[in-house]
């Protein structure tokens, strides 16, 4: 009796661990990304990765792997932060056709993740934290910008939409540019009060389809997507109460990040308030006395 629960146990103890050990050798041969086991092992393997090997190490790699399409020192990689309705938004997307760059916008990733997978665990956990305006974990916003990397063509650089937002993003972006040897990396802050930010999420309406944002200051009356005419919808993150608590994120969160950048001289805090012409004109002087 004894004898069998010794030999079961021995034949369980082998199986897992050749399964490990299996595991381990597919991904150092082939990868991590080949890895078909389903949604939340994949997840699960690829947070236990960064947690057992350096973080930085991994994601100055892939970031760095992922950016090697560019080829280029004096490609430009530019990031916006900035409260919410700080028009980030608009003037990334100004910026990008004016120098033709790629968007890489952190928030639409997400919703169209959420988009993708909206029965999903992942999709649920991940919705529930945008209408909390609660900030999503860092090694899902790489994971994210990897995936998307991908599928980028070459531009000129990259316009990075509301990143980055935690320290970890910012300092992970300044080590690997700067290792590149590039001096291109511009990071704009659009000021705003806190005031501002509420005032302005009143007024805001979203294309579920297209991911554009009108301001009712500006269109007044407007209940139509002016490109593909779908039904604008006011964003759950608009709400007041999200907005306050993403405001208090902000000051906790992203301040720190800010001031980390300051410190390197990567950001560049342009007033937020006025005309968008205006304020992307002074955005563009920057980025001519950087080229
Ligand atoms: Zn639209």
């Amino acid at each position: 009796m004894k004898r069998n629960k010794r030999i079961v146990l021995l034949v369980i103890f082998i199986l897992l661990f050749a399964t490990v050990v299996a595991v381990s050798v597919h991904i150092l041969l082939l990868g991590f990304d080949t890895i078909k086991f389903g949604g939340i092992l994949r997840f699960l393997l690829f947070y236990c990765s960064i947690r057992s090997i350096d973080f930085f190490q991994i994601i100055s790699y892939n970031i760095f792997n992922n950016l090697l399409i560019f080829n280029s020192m004096n490609t430009l990689y530019i990031g916006f932060m900035g409260k919410g309705n700080c028009g980030k938004g608009t003037q990334a997307k100004l910026l990008a056709e004016k120098y033709n760059l790629q968007m890489i916008s952190t928030g639409n990733l997400l919703r169209e993740w959420v988009l993708k997978s909206s029965d999903g665990f992942w999709g649920k956990r991940i919705n529930a934290d945008i209408d909390k305006g609660i900030l999503i974990p860092s090694a899902i916003v790489f994971h994210l910008w990897f995936s998307k990397l991908l599928t980028l063509d070459d531009k000129q650089g990259i316009v990075f939409e509301g990143s980055p937002r935690m320290l970890i993003e910012a300092q992970a972006m300044e080590e690997v540019f700067k290792w590149m040897g590039n001096n291109k990396f511009i990071v704009f802050n659009l000021d705003i009060s806190d005031v501002e930010s509420l005032k302005r999420s009143n007024l805001r309406r979203y294309c579920p389809k297209c991911h554009k944002t009108y301001s009712l200051a500006f269109d007044p009356g407007l209940t139509h997507c002016k490109d593909d005419n779908t039904e604008l919808i006011i964003r759950d993150d608009d709400k007041p109460e999200v907005i306050q608590k993403r405001i208090q994120e902000f000051n906790e969160d992203v301040v720190p990040t800010m001031n980390f950048l300051r410190e390197k001289g990567v950001l560049k805090d342009i007033n937020g308030i006025g005309p968008v012409e205006e304020i992307f004109n002074n955005i563009d002087k920057v980025i001519k006395e950087n080229i």
